[in-house]
């Protein structure tokens, strides 16, 4: 019997248990210590940003973000109607009004031909996502936010790493955000990073982290904060990854390519890619759409891809068919997200691993006969 092939698992090596074990016997268990100036310092280092500050989660550090750029009440954001619902509910918990913008059907990120139709006077940020580890086209859309005054914030929460002309996402916006949960690009168990050039925005941030203290004074708020920070043994393993993320992004980039080879000779299935001579993606999960294939078939493809061992994950729903949130005329999500789904890709997954998935595939396809 084969083993079960999950869509996600971590790589923890001997350098992630080393830091672990130098973090938890410092006696530095909290949200103070080396490890999480390292993980900081070298974040921003790695993003070609000023500053970076790690946080207890990606979405608490999309809402640091917000609050920090004075997002609230009555505020729209706008952010594409194809993410992880976790880019709604932060623009949500500062009361703005989450406005769904279309994605485009090449890069699946931001339509931003769409976006400009949606910039109202209400409007006083953009979360652009770089979704499954694909850029989202950062010029354009820096470019009308500066036209119009509106904040960027990156939502990079999978795609670390990822660059445009060889300049890293989370280094366009006024902000950039990250994740670090189990199956993101690089782990800390639970954690997040918020990336920044601007020293005002960072010194916000890094005060609201930690409930607001004044800087001066320790034991006085002047205002209400959160508790959003990261513990030191949580940036012990972030750090271990670190040094390790060009390792983890060449082999994504290998996983990729075993899988474009596979896929050449299965019909009908279309393989998602945006790298190209300017654009380097990272392969968060590889991305497969059944051209013929409506939400029902997708479905049993999955399911009969899990009788074999084989896990796998349905694209994201579009955001605005949720309840808590309004609906949206964003067509392209609508008809992507039904008929997508992601294969496992991880780093320790082996070649051969890749081509049973992708054989295994290729059956389901041409019996379910949507190739
Ligand atoms: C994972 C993710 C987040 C949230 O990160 P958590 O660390 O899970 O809170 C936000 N946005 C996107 C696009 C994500 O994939």
């Amino acid at each position: 019997m084969r083993n079960f092939i999950p869509i996600s698992r971590p790589s923890i090596t001997d350098i992630e248990i080393t830091f672990l074990n130098n973090a938890i016997k410092s006696g530095w268990v909290s949200s103070i210590g080396e490890y999480i100036n390292r993980f900081e310092d070298d974040f921003a280092n790695f993003c070609g940003t000023k500053y970076a500050l790690t946080t207890s989660n990606g979405t608490v550090a999309l809402h640091l973000a917000l609050v920090a750029l004075n997002i609230k009440v009555d505020d729209e954001v706008i952010i594409p109607d194809f993410s992880f619902i976790a880019t709604a509910n932060a623009v949500s918990y500062t009361g703005a009004k989450v406005i769904f913008c279309d994605i485009d059907k090449d890069t699946l990120c931001l339509n931003e031909k769409q976006l400009k139709s949606l910039i109202t006077s209400k409007t006083k940020a953009i979360i652009p996502v770089h979704i499954y580890g694909m850029p989202s086209n950062m010029q354009e859309i820096t470019k009308i936010a500066r036209e119009h005054g509106i904040y960027v914030i990156e939502d990079a929460a999978e795609a670390h790493g990822a660059e445009i002309n060889g300049q890293k996402v989370g280094s366009f916006g006024d902000c950039g955000v990250f994740s670090f949960y189990g199956n993101k690009i690089i782990t800390t168990g639970e954690g997040g990073m918020v990336t920044t050039d601007n020293i005002e925005i960072y010194n916000k941030m890094k005060k609201l982290r930690d409930h607001a203290m004044s800087p001066e004074k320790r034991y006085w708020h002047d205002e209400i904060g959160y508790n959003y920070r990261m513990t030191n043994i949580q940036a012990a393993l972030g750090y271990a990854q670190l040094t390790r993320i060009e390792e983890i992004i060449s082999r994504k980039i290998e996983i990729y390519k075993r899988y474009a080879e596979n896929m050449k000779s299965v019909n009908g299935v279309l393989l998602r890619n945006t790298t190209n001579a300017n654009v380097k993606s990272v392969y968060w999960m590889i991305c497969i759409e059944i051209i013929k294939c409506d939400e029902q078939t997708r479905d049993l493809i999955m399911n009969s891809l899990g009788e074999k061992g084989i896990d796998s994950r349905p694209y994201f729903y579009p955001i605005s068919d949720m309840p808590m949130y309004s609906s949206a005329h964003t067509p392209n999500t609508h008809e992507i997200s039904t008929r997508g789904l992601n294969l496992p890709t991880y780093f320790d997954i082996k070649d051969e691993e890749i081509d049973y998935v992708c054989d295994e595939l290729k059956l389901i396809v041409a019996e379910l006969q949507c190739g």
